[in-house]
Protein backbone atom coordinates (compact mmCIF):
# COMPACT_ATOMS: atom_id res chain seq x y z
CA UNK A 1 0.00 0.00 0.00
CA UNK A 2 1.31 3.26 -0.78
CA UNK A 3 2.06 5.55 1.97
CA UNK A 4 2.28 9.66 1.87
CA UNK A 5 3.08 12.17 4.59
CA UNK A 6 1.18 15.68 5.10
CA UNK A 7 0.29 18.31 6.77
CA UNK A 8 -3.03 19.12 7.40
CA UNK A 9 -5.75 20.53 9.47
CA UNK A 10 -8.86 18.29 10.89
CA UNK A 11 -12.11 20.00 9.48
CA UNK A 12 -14.83 17.71 10.84
CA UNK A 13 -14.74 14.00 11.95
CA UNK A 14 -17.75 11.23 12.48
CA UNK A 15 -18.02 8.32 14.33
CA UNK A 16 -17.48 5.06 12.60
CA UNK A 17 -18.17 1.84 13.96
CA UNK A 18 -17.17 1.67 18.24
CA UNK A 19 -14.09 2.59 18.03
CA UNK A 20 -13.30 4.64 14.28
CA UNK A 21 -13.44 8.15 12.97
CA UNK A 22 -13.75 9.47 9.85
CA UNK A 23 -11.63 12.65 9.04
CA UNK A 24 -12.11 15.43 7.29
CA UNK A 25 -8.39 17.00 6.80
CA UNK A 26 -7.32 20.32 4.48
CA UNK A 27 -4.00 19.03 3.83
CA UNK A 28 -1.18 21.36 2.85
CA UNK A 29 -0.61 19.43 -0.67
CA UNK A 30 -3.32 17.25 -1.62
CA UNK A 31 -6.18 19.47 -0.96
CA UNK A 32 -9.04 18.11 1.43
CA UNK A 33 -8.55 14.34 2.18
CA UNK A 34 -10.80 11.79 3.67
CA UNK A 35 -9.72 9.57 5.86
CA UNK A 36 -9.83 6.57 8.88
CA UNK A 37 -8.53 6.75 12.22
CA UNK A 38 -9.12 3.67 13.64
CA UNK A 39 -9.16 2.81 16.98
CA UNK A 40 -8.81 6.51 17.75
CA UNK A 41 -12.22 6.37 20.11
CA UNK A 42 -10.44 3.38 22.21
CA UNK A 43 -8.46 5.01 25.40
CA UNK A 44 -5.18 4.95 25.20
CA UNK A 45 -5.17 5.24 21.30
CA UNK A 46 -1.63 5.89 20.08
CA UNK A 47 -3.30 8.63 18.48
CA UNK A 48 -4.05 9.90 21.60
CA UNK A 49 -6.07 13.35 21.71
CA UNK A 50 -4.11 14.56 18.49
CA UNK A 51 -6.84 14.03 15.81
CA UNK A 52 -9.53 16.40 17.15
CA UNK A 53 -10.87 19.24 15.17
CA UNK A 54 -8.92 22.44 14.66
CA UNK A 55 -5.55 20.37 15.21
CA UNK A 56 -2.75 21.16 13.16
CA UNK A 57 -1.08 18.00 12.39
CA UNK A 58 2.04 16.08 10.62
CA UNK A 59 0.22 12.89 9.09
CA UNK A 60 1.80 9.72 7.87
CA UNK A 61 -1.34 7.87 5.60
CA UNK A 62 -1.59 5.13 3.56
CA UNK A 63 -3.68 5.51 0.36
CA UNK A 64 -7.02 3.57 0.41
CA UNK A 65 -9.74 2.76 -2.53
CA UNK A 66 -12.04 5.16 -0.27
CA UNK A 67 -10.88 6.28 2.51
CA UNK A 68 -6.77 7.09 3.15
CA UNK A 69 -6.16 5.52 6.42
CA UNK A 70 -3.88 7.16 9.48
CA UNK A 71 -0.82 5.73 10.20
CA UNK A 72 0.74 8.59 12.17
CA UNK A 73 -0.18 11.53 13.13
CA UNK A 74 1.94 14.26 15.21
CA UNK A 75 0.53 17.54 16.27
CA UNK A 76 2.30 20.38 15.00
CA UNK A 77 -0.24 23.07 16.42
CA UNK A 78 -3.02 21.71 18.79
CA UNK A 79 -5.09 25.12 18.78
CA UNK A 80 -6.68 23.89 22.21
CA UNK A 81 -7.79 26.90 23.49
CA UNK A 82 -10.40 27.11 20.54
CA UNK A 83 -12.18 23.86 21.54
CA UNK A 84 -12.09 24.58 25.39
CA UNK A 85 -13.75 28.07 24.86
CA UNK A 86 -17.42 27.87 23.74
CA UNK A 87 -16.93 31.28 22.31
CA UNK A 88 -13.72 30.84 20.40
CA UNK A 89 -15.20 27.16 18.71
CA UNK A 90 -18.30 29.06 18.04
CA UNK A 91 -15.70 30.87 15.52
CA UNK A 92 -13.95 28.66 14.23
CA UNK A 93 -16.95 26.44 13.17
CA UNK A 94 -17.92 28.38 9.85
CA UNK A 95 -14.28 28.72 8.78
CA UNK A 96 -13.76 24.77 8.66
CA UNK A 97 -17.47 24.73 7.88
CA UNK A 98 -16.63 26.76 4.43
CA UNK A 99 -13.39 25.18 3.82
CA UNK A 100 -14.91 22.04 3.98
CA UNK A 101 -17.55 22.93 1.43
CA UNK A 102 -14.83 24.66 -0.87
CA UNK A 103 -11.56 22.33 -0.63
CA UNK A 104 -11.27 20.11 -3.61
CA UNK A 105 -9.47 16.33 -3.05
CA UNK A 106 -6.28 15.48 -4.91
CA UNK A 107 -6.06 19.42 -5.33
CA UNK A 108 -3.31 21.38 -3.89
CA UNK A 109 -4.63 24.77 -3.03
CA UNK A 110 -1.81 26.09 -0.40
CA UNK A 111 -3.38 29.51 -0.02
CA UNK A 112 -6.57 28.23 0.92
CA UNK A 113 -4.45 26.10 3.87
CA UNK A 114 -2.32 28.96 5.05
CA UNK A 115 -5.61 31.24 5.32
CA UNK A 116 -7.32 28.68 7.50
CA UNK A 117 -4.20 28.42 9.12
CA UNK A 118 -3.97 31.52 9.93
CA UNK A 119 -7.14 32.12 10.86
CA UNK A 120 -7.11 29.34 13.53
CA UNK A 121 -3.95 30.94 15.01
CA UNK A 122 -5.67 33.83 15.30
CA UNK A 123 -8.76 32.20 17.45
CA UNK A 124 -6.16 29.96 19.47
CA UNK A 125 -4.51 33.15 20.96
CA UNK A 126 -7.90 34.54 22.27
CA UNK A 127 -8.48 37.61 20.95
CA UNK A 128 -10.82 40.13 22.82
CA UNK A 129 -13.23 39.94 19.67
CA UNK A 130 -12.77 36.66 17.76
CA UNK A 131 -16.03 36.93 15.49
CA UNK A 132 -14.17 39.24 12.92
CA UNK A 133 -11.04 36.92 12.45
CA UNK A 134 -14.65 34.43 10.91
CA UNK A 135 -15.90 37.21 8.82
CA UNK A 136 -12.00 37.81 7.16
CA UNK A 137 -11.52 34.46 6.71
CA UNK A 138 -14.67 33.64 5.30
CA UNK A 139 -14.51 36.88 2.75
CA UNK A 140 -10.74 35.67 2.54
CA UNK A 141 -11.76 32.15 1.56
CA UNK A 142 -14.24 33.01 -1.07
CA UNK A 143 -11.77 35.52 -2.57
CA UNK A 144 -9.27 32.53 -2.64
CA UNK A 145 -11.90 30.39 -4.72
CA UNK A 146 -13.26 32.78 -7.61
CA UNK A 147 -15.20 35.36 -5.65
CA UNK A 148 -13.56 37.98 -4.90
CA UNK A 149 -15.47 40.98 -3.09
CA UNK A 150 -14.94 44.11 -4.92
CA UNK A 151 -13.81 47.51 -2.95
CA UNK A 152 -11.68 49.22 -4.79
CA UNK A 153 -13.86 51.04 -6.93
CA UNK A 154 -17.28 50.47 -8.37
CA UNK A 155 -18.22 46.55 -9.32
CA UNK A 156 -20.32 47.71 -12.35
CA UNK A 157 -18.54 50.09 -13.84
CA UNK A 158 -14.95 49.94 -12.57
CA UNK A 159 -15.17 53.95 -11.73
CA UNK A 160 -12.62 54.66 -8.56
CA UNK A 161 -14.57 55.48 -5.22
CA UNK A 162 -14.54 56.51 -3.09
CA UNK A 163 -18.50 54.92 -3.44
CA UNK A 164 -21.31 54.63 -0.78
CA UNK A 165 -23.79 51.42 -1.67
CA UNK A 166 -22.91 47.76 -0.98
CA UNK A 167 -24.46 45.14 -2.65
CA UNK A 168 -24.40 41.28 -2.39
CA UNK A 169 -25.13 40.44 -5.65
CA UNK A 170 -23.23 42.70 -8.10
CA UNK A 171 -19.75 41.72 -5.81
CA UNK A 172 -19.13 44.60 -3.61
CA UNK A 173 -18.89 48.28 -4.20
CA UNK A 174 -21.54 50.60 -6.45
CA UNK A 175 -21.54 53.97 -7.48
CA UNK A 176 -24.35 56.05 -7.40
CA UNK A 177 -25.38 55.38 -11.16
CA UNK A 178 -24.70 51.39 -11.00
CA UNK A 179 -26.93 50.34 -7.80
CA UNK A 180 -30.15 49.54 -8.39
CA UNK A 181 -33.19 50.96 -6.20
CA UNK A 182 -32.99 49.53 -2.90
CA UNK A 183 -29.42 49.00 -2.67
CA UNK A 184 -27.91 49.15 0.36
CA UNK A 185 -26.43 52.76 1.29
CA UNK A 186 -23.34 52.51 3.89
CA UNK A 187 -20.98 55.09 5.57
CA UNK A 188 -16.98 55.28 4.58
CA UNK A 189 -15.95 53.75 7.40
CA UNK A 190 -18.15 50.16 6.94
CA UNK A 191 -16.22 50.23 3.29
CA UNK A 192 -13.31 50.73 5.33
CA UNK A 193 -14.03 47.65 7.21
CA UNK A 194 -14.97 45.60 4.36
CA UNK A 195 -11.60 46.38 2.64
CA UNK A 196 -10.18 45.45 5.68
CA UNK A 197 -11.66 41.64 6.07
CA UNK A 198 -11.32 41.19 2.24
CA UNK A 199 -7.63 42.10 2.26
CA UNK A 200 -4.48 40.08 3.63
CA UNK A 201 -4.18 41.99 6.79
CA UNK A 202 -4.42 40.29 10.36
CA UNK A 203 -3.07 42.58 13.00
CA UNK A 204 -5.13 45.18 12.11
CA UNK A 205 -8.40 43.36 12.72
CA UNK A 206 -8.71 43.18 16.56
CA UNK A 207 -8.64 47.34 16.53
CA UNK A 208 -11.36 47.38 13.95
CA UNK A 209 -13.27 45.35 15.86
CA UNK A 210 -13.86 47.47 18.55
CA UNK A 211 -16.79 49.78 16.23
CA UNK A 212 -19.53 47.29 17.05
CA UNK A 213 -22.09 49.04 14.76
CA UNK A 214 -20.60 49.04 11.58
CA UNK A 215 -18.88 45.36 12.59
CA UNK A 216 -22.08 44.19 12.57
CA UNK A 217 -23.54 45.75 9.24
CA UNK A 218 -20.02 44.40 8.36
CA UNK A 219 -21.23 40.78 9.70
CA UNK A 220 -24.08 40.48 7.17
CA UNK A 221 -22.82 41.41 4.42
CA UNK A 222 -19.87 39.20 4.45
CA UNK A 223 -22.46 36.44 5.65
CA UNK A 224 -24.88 36.86 2.57
CA UNK A 225 -21.99 37.72 0.08
CA UNK A 226 -20.16 34.13 0.96
CA UNK A 227 -23.89 32.66 0.94
CA UNK A 228 -24.94 33.78 -2.28
CA UNK A 229 -21.31 33.24 -4.31
CA UNK A 230 -21.04 29.74 -2.90
CA UNK A 231 -24.57 28.93 -3.35
CA UNK A 232 -24.55 27.46 0.04
CA UNK A 233 -25.99 28.46 3.80
CA UNK A 234 -23.43 28.65 6.27
CA UNK A 235 -25.67 26.80 9.41
CA UNK A 236 -22.56 27.21 11.73
CA UNK A 237 -22.93 31.17 11.03
CA UNK A 238 -25.52 31.63 13.53
CA UNK A 239 -23.80 30.71 16.72
CA UNK A 240 -21.14 33.22 15.99
CA UNK A 241 -21.17 35.82 19.05
CA UNK A 242 -21.25 38.72 18.65
CA UNK A 243 -21.05 40.11 22.10
CA UNK A 244 -17.82 38.41 22.96
CA UNK A 245 -15.31 40.59 24.79
CA UNK A 246 -14.61 43.53 26.97
CA UNK A 247 -16.16 46.53 25.34
CA UNK A 248 -19.34 47.78 25.42
CA UNK A 249 -22.83 45.80 24.84
ZN1 LIG B 1 -20.63 52.24 -11.36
Amino acid sequence: MATYREQGIVLRTYKLGETDRILHLLTQGRGKVRAVAKGVRRPGSRFGGRLEPYSHVDLQLYEGRNLDVVNQADLIAPHAHIREDFSLSACAAPMVELVDLVAQEGERDNRLFLLLRAGLQALDAQPPYPAIFTDALLLRVAAAVGFPVTVGGCAACRRPGPHAFLSVSRGGLLCVDCAPPGTRAVDDATVELVRLLASDEWSALPAAAEDRDRGGVAASFVRAFVEHHLDRRLRSYEQVPRETGPGPG
